[in-house]
Order: C-alpha cells, then structure tokens, then sequence
C-alpha cells in the first residue's frame, strides 16, 4: 500500500484528536455576526477532511484576538455558551466530560469537543474555576507566555515559580480530575508545577528546544521528564517552533521532532497540537502589525497550513518509519490514554 492510501486508512479507522484548537475563538466571532452554527456549518467539512473526530478547543485565556480580550471572564462566559450551544445543537456532536465521553471517541462515533483554558487570568478565585469545570472545562495551560496570579510564562525575564495562588489552582485540578497543561509555562513554573501535579501532563503545542531554539519549546530534560510522567507532547505546526529558520518548515522537519521525542521517550508519548490559525489570520496579522512583528511569522508547517491539510503530515511521519500502531497513538490513541488517566485517577 502506498504511504498516501496507508495514512487515508489510518485516519478513518481511528481516533484523531487535535489537542489543542482555538476554533472556539472564531466560531463565536462567526455567531457574533450571525452564523451562530459555524462550529457545524463552516468547520466540520474541514475536520472530516482532515480525518479529524475530536479536537480540544480553547474558550479563554491570557491573550487577545482583534477587539476580544480572551482574559475577561465574561467574555470567556459567552465563549462557552455559545460553543455548547452550537455542540448541544447536533446529535453527532458530543463533549467531552468523562470516561465514557472518552469511550464514544475512541469508537470514533461523531465529533467531541473537549474544553480548556490557556491562562488562568479570568479565573478570579477557584470558585470560579470550579464553575468552568461545572461547564465542562477539562483542560487548564496556567499561563501564556506573560506573567499572571498562578505563574510565569516563558517569555519573562528572570522567571520564578508558581505562586501560593497558582498552587491552589493545581491542587483544584487535582482535585477534579482535570488535565494540567505545561505549555507556555517558563522553565521554573513549568518544574514547579510538575512537583505538584501527580497525575500525567499533558503539553499540548510544543515541539523540541533541541532541533528549534524557541523559548516555547520543550528541552530534552523537560521532554524526559513528561516521559517519566506519563505525558504526551503534541507536536505544533507552526514554523517557528520547527525550524529556527521559519522558512524551512517542512513537514520533513516536522517530523524530526517527533523522531527526536521519540527517541528519548517513545512514541507512545506524542499527539498532534497543531494551532491552527487560519481562520483569523486576518485577527492575527493586526497583532503582528501591532507588535512590529514580521508579517510571515504566523506561517505554518508547508502543505498543511489548515486541519483540512493534516494528512501532510502524518504522511511525513510515516515516512519516518512509525509503524501503524505508533502512528494510531500519535494521532488520537496517545492522547485519549492521557485524559482517560486523568479522568479515572
Ligand atoms: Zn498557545
């Protein structure tokens, strides 16, 4: 069989989990504007092309899109209104909350949504966090790449730990049986939180500091660690966490991070985070304007800019070597391990 037909055949036979999606952001700009089914009507046919059955969409955190200030807990309220409603709307559709939840993606059954949270800002108190997780939130990264009340993220200077604040927060998703995501953190939060969370981590978009210098990338100390841990390391697709020449990131190149990662620390160990970001690039490209960033820092992995294109990838993978199994973990199996362990701890 052909790589091409082998990985067609892989994506419709098995679970394939995106761990980590922003899509929710956009679906409310669309119901803002009056197509309040986008999740359904406008993504959908992209998840099916990309053989995608189950993504982690991010409702709020510590950064902003155009005018939507992502920290406002309000904001973040609507956010995950809407995105139940648009769930709650289609019978194939389905949330993620629990082990059985986990079971019915595993069957690959319809589409699931699972949400999380990529800094904590709009989270008050831990009453508020627990009215999230009352919600539906299931996931929590601590920081974006600035400081908030819970920890530091990786671009501060001089960063520090968690905070007595940042610790309660840990212990609540302890306490819930919600997943700890270490992306973003700096490396002494990203330590620190580990020292406190027992259950596996998850860190959802990231690739190997090793073949990619950015500070948002994981150290092989870091990636052994997750190991130990029982983790995952989604793979992330943008091209300046694959290559320190952005514009050498091919979905060969891509695939040395996971042929790195796995060698530390096995297969088992990898998922697909890829950060889309397609949809509101027109958003993004203001930011970059804003910041005095380059124009062309948001490209993406070459030949799989959209979830639509993600067969590109798992192509190059399978190129590499993975055998079917390896490849059936990497793309959904490895990740529905981790949050059925966390769920079930
Ligand atoms: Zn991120």
């Amino acid at each position: 069989m052909d790589i091409s037909a082998r990985v067609q055949s892989l994506l419709r036979s098995h679970p394939v989990v995106d761990v980590h999606s922003d899509y929710a952001i956009e679906l409310y700009r669309a119901a803002e504007e009056g197509r309040d089914d986008a999740l359904h009507a406008e993504h959908l046919p992209r998840l099916r092309e990309g053989g995608v059955s189950m993504e982690v969409l991010t409702v709020g955190g510590d950064f902003d899109i155009d005018v939507l200030k992502l920290w406002d807990e309000r904001l973040v309220r609507n956010i995950v209104d809407r995105t139940l409603q648009q769930i709650d709307r289609h019978e194939d559709f389905h949330l993620v909350r629990d082990a059985a939840d986990l079971d019915r993606a595993a069957s690959r059954a319809g589409t699931h949504f699972m949400l999380a949270l990529e800094g904590i800002r709009c989270i008050e108190d831990i009453a508020a966090l627990r009215m999230l997780h009352a919600r539906g939130l299931r996931a929590v990264i601590l920081t974006h790449n600035e400081r908030n009340g819970a920890a530091d993220g990786c671009g501060e200077p001089n960063p520090g730990g968690l905070s007595n604040f940042g610790r309660a927060v840990v212990e609540e998703l302890l306490a819930t049986r919600m997943v700890l995501d270490l992306v973003h953190l700096s490396d002494p939060s990203f330590f620190d939180a580990l020292d406190h969370y027992t259950l596996p981590p998850m860190v959802s978009h990231s690739n190997a500091r090793a073949l990619c210098a950015h500070r948002r990338n994981l150290t092989d100390e870091q990636i052994r660690l997750i190991g130990e841990r029982h983790g995952v390391i989604g793979l992330n697709f943008l091209g300046m966490f694959i290559d320190d020449d952005r514009t050498r990131a091919t979905p060969d190149r891509l695939a040395d991070h996971a042929v790195h990662i796995a060698e530390l620390i096995g297969p088992q160990a990898l998922a697909l985070g890829p950060d889309y970001a397609d949809y509101y690039i027109d958003a993004m490209k203001k930011w970059l304007t804003r910041d005095n960033l380059p124009s062309d820092l948001l490209t993406f992995v070459h030949g799989a800019e959209t979830v639509a294109q993600l067969p590109v990838v798992v192509e190059a993978l399978a190129r590499r070597g993975f055998t079917d199994e390896e490849l059936a973990g990497i793309l959904g199996g490895n990740a529905l391990r981790l949050y059925r362990d966390v769920f079930t701890a």
